[in-house]
């Protein structure tokens, strides 16, 4: 069997963590399984890294980020492969280039283009243990260190698990799985034991933590099993696979909230063609990330458009609103920096009619306002006010019997 296993930065923080992290990588090869390690940077290291560049410029290189941001998956390697050493297995640590992990050359948020994975055959071939740097590749016009983009690590994992066509691919965490919801607001929460890619791709989007969207993405695209698990136990985690409504009963899955949301709103906007196009494509030329978009019904040749974004554009985006006042006839705008997004996600809504009205009776049950709607298939969001947030969360919890 061949395995590929993650570890984040949680997992290798310290010099114990390290320690402990390989002997459980030893355990497989032990085991008689061939076995390809990923680790990101100890603890916060990239946040640290990033910190440092702060105080040396405002304006750095994308190209000197990566150079930089790379270095801390390397310092992991290194140390994980010589504790790995120490316990008397063989093992080689690689950088991303050095597996083989070809990028295209964005620095600081490459794509993954190809993995050539001849060097990994030869070194598992050899019987060694294979530690590979996460985040990091290389691109091949000018050769240089690109890296994937804050989180990066997950997606190396999966993207190594594929083209390494690997039987498992383990996914460790400092938590136990996917929950509920996060039990540190809803001690009750349930850690589920299987989840459907559809799924974990809406949670991981509305920044559920665990697993980075890409690498849901891309484990969806070529169907590639996660088992999502804690470094600091045994314990059995959560898959995450293709999922024949698994927990019948259960049309709704999970509950997030996502406190990074700001909201802006246009008043009286002129309605005729092209205006929301302008609007929104001066924020797109700006790269603010546009979440939910509400257009009010026509009144005397006006609307009203809101739209959220994350709390970091919110200034960004409001110098475009003001930009364009005078071209889309706005008569003004405001904006809240005061809200949070609450989510319900689960597979079994699509079956279910009436969902949505459970979920605003469980709110307004609350005394909670709805600012702002939206769905997908799978997804039922509202834009409410942050102090309402935990009790929402803590209502819809119950709401849909996920304890
Ligand atoms: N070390 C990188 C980061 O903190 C990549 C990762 O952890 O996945 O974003
Ligand atoms: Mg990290």
């Amino acid at each position: 069997m061949l395995v590929v296993q993650k570890y984040g930065g949680s997992s290798v923080a310290d010099p114990e963590r390290i320690h402990r992290v390989a002997g459980r990588i030893a355990a497989v090869q032990e085991e008689g399984h061939d076995i390809v390690v990923v680790v990101s940077a100890m603890g916060d290291t990239t946040d640290e890294l990033i910190s440092l560049v702060n105080k040396i410029t405002d304006t750095p290189s994308d190209r000197e980020m990566d150079m930089l941001l790379s270095t801390g998956e390397q310092v992991s390697i290194a140390l994980l492969a010589m504790a790995i050493k120490e316990r008397g297995s063989p093992v080689i640590s690689l950088t991303g280039s050095q597996a083989g992990i070809i990028t295209d050359d964005v620095h600081t948020k490459a794509r993954i283009l190809n993995i050539d994975t001849r060097r990994l055959g030869e070194e598992l071939a050899q019987g060694n243990i294979v530690v590979v740097a996460g985040f990091q590749g290389i691109e091949k016009v000018g050769n240089d260190t690109t890296t994937l983009g804050r989180g990066g690590s997950d997606t190396t994992a999966v993207a190594l698990a594929v083209a390494l066509q690997a039987d498992l691919c383990e996914i460790y965490t400092d938590v136990d799985g996917v929950y509920t919801t996060d039990p540190r607001i809803v001690p009750e929460a349930r850690k589920l034991n299987a989840i459907s890619y559809e799924e974990m791709l809406e949670l991981a989007n509305l920044g559920a933590g665990v697993l980075h969207p890409r690498a849901v993405e891309m484990a969806m695209n070529y169907k590639m099993p996660l088992h999502v698990r804690s470094s600091f136990n045994t314990n059995s985690g959560t898959l995450v696979k293709e999922v024949e409504n698994m927990e019948k009963a259960l049309y709704v899955t999970g509950v997030v909230c996502d406190h990074d949301v700001a909201k802006i709103g246009l008043f009286n906007v002129i309605d005729k063609p092209g205006i929301a196009f302008r609007i929104f494509k001066a924020l797109a030329e700006e790269k603010i990330n546009v979440d939910m978009i509400i257009q009010s019904a026509m009144r005397d040749g006006r609307n009203d458009i809101s739209f959220t974004c994350s709390q970091g554009d919110l200034k960004k985006a409001l110098a475009v609103v003001d930009g364009l006042q005078a071209v889309i006839g706005a008569d003004g705008y405001t904006h809240s920096d005061g809200v949070a997004k609450v989510s319900i996600v689960g597979a079994g809504m699509i079956s279910n009619p009436g969902v949505a009205a459970q979920m605003f009776e469980s709110l307004y049950g609350e005394g909670i306002n709805l600012e702002m709607i939206s769905t997908s298939e799978i997804r039922i969001s509202c834009v409410i006010r942050d102090k309402d947030a935990e009790n929402a969360v803590k209502a819809l919890h119950k709401e849909f019997n996920l304890a």
